[in-house]
């Protein structure tokens, strides 16, 4: 297709910086970049009809790293560079929250609580002897202890009679702070294309070629905030990894409230809107669920289907409304760092948010803004 001399005055003339991605991260990179370039003109490329990787698929939890994944990373990752994970998630969801406002986001802050199951003594046991520990180690970013004991109050069976508290942890309406998020981005005059995929990109001494399914054209800069997909168009360590999701129908007195997490994080559910929200099931297949491809599987929702009905909705009728999934980016090895850096002198990336980029997010979108000169 041929655009128009119109279509090419008005949309592919004097671009100044290209985003490609609308995720969390793209629309705050944009958010950034205007504010501190105002009279730039950015331009948003978007491979979905809607942003279609994790930011429109997310389970909304406004979260820090339950005790027992705090212990996990420890395992592989310097004391420093957790308290910089857990700090920088802190930090992310106050700038989120301070960008959009808790209203607008529908944040609640019910508390988190990590469930052991009675299978689990060694987790239970090594997370019990050690919160006094990550309490301390955690007290520069929460001042006050983020992790107690909490009796079992939402009866929920098959796990142990105490959950870990985490009065920080809260909620928010994932569509809600996107549909925001892009209201705000486009109200600055930055200009979004859907159904458009960057299928390649060339730097030269003074602009950057794109090359998209479509049409080709020429920006001052470009910044890649494609996480999950980031290995299509980049050589990092970020590897795809699906999660799988379920959502109840509404539940007539559903007295659960709050985020939950279960086996190191692995499991995750919340109440929304009088309905359980329930995701999870990575571990029962890594391999099968590294990929890019946008579904569900029977072994993985059979999973997600008996923990509901066993262990957090026993003794209540559910019906399950809708099931779908969406694409992660993450590192190999565990690692959870996210990249944010530049890769030539007009081409920058920030990408591998891992399973809590909803809370970092933002403060991603800010670095790489912060990375120009
Ligand atoms: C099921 C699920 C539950 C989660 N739950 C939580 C949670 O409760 N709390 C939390 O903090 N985090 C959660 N996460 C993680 C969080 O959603 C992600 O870390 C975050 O949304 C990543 O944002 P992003 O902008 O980097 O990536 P994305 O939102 O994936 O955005 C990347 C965008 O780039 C586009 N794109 C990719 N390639 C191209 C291309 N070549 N050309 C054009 N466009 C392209 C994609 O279509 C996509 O819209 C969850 C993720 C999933 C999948």
């Amino acid at each position: 297709m041929s655009l128009s001399y119109w279509e090419i005055k008005s949309w592919f003339t004097n671009i100044d910086y290209t985003i490609v991605g609308s995720g969390i991260v793209g629309l705050s990179c944009a958010w950034y970049l205007k504010e501190r370039f105002p009279k730039s003109n950015i331009l948003i490329l978007e491979k979905g009809m809607l942003p279609q990787g994790a930011s429109t698929k997310n389970a909304g939890f406004a979260c820090f790293g339950s005790l027992s994944e705090i212990l996990e990373d420890l395992k592989s990752h310097s004391e420093n560079e957790v308290l910089e994970l857990v700090e920088k998630r802190f930090q992310g969801l106050h700038l989120l929250r301070k960008t959009l406002g808790d209203k607008a986001i529908n944040y609640q802050n019910y508390g988190g609580f990590e469930l052991f199951s009675n299978l689990d003594d060694e987790l239970y046991d090594t997370s019990l002897s050690q919160k006094n520990e990550i309490n301390k180690f955690l007290k520069p970013i929460f001042k006050i202890d983020a992790f107690s004991l909490k009796n079992n109050i939402f009866n929920f069976k098959h796990i142990k009679d105490k959950y870990i508290f985490n009065p920080f942890e809260g909620q928010i309406d994932t569509g809600m702070m996107m549909t925001t998020l892009l209201k705000k981005v486009q109200s600055k005059g930055i200009k979004i294309l859907n159904n458009t995929t960057v299928e390649q990109f060339e730097e030269t001494s003074h602009s950057v070629k794109i090359k998209t399914n479509t049409f080709e054209f020429s920006t001052s800069k470009l910044l890649i905030a494609t996480n999950g997909f980031a290995s299509q168009l980049i050589h990092e360590d970020v590897k795809p990894a699906r999660a799988q999701v379920l959502i109840t129908k509404p539940i007539k007195n559903l007295h659960i409230k709050g985020v939950f997490h279960l086996d190191k994080g692995y499991y995750y559910f919340r109440n929304i809107d009088d309905r359980i929200l329930l995701g999870g099931g990575r571990n029962l297949d890594f391999k099968g669920e590294e990929t890019t491809e946008f579904n569900e599987t029977e072994h993985i929702q059979k999973a997600l289907e008996t923990l509901l009905k066993t262990t957090i909705l026993p003794e209540t009728p559910f019906e399950i409304e809708h099931r779908w999934s969406g694409i992660m980016g993450m590192g190999s090895f565990g690692q959870k760092k996210a990249i944010v850096k530049p890769m030539g002198n007009r081409v920058y990336c920030g990408i591998r948010l891992g399973g809590m980029g909803i809370a970092m997010g933002s403060l991603i979108g800010k670095e790489l803004v912060q990375l120009l000169d």
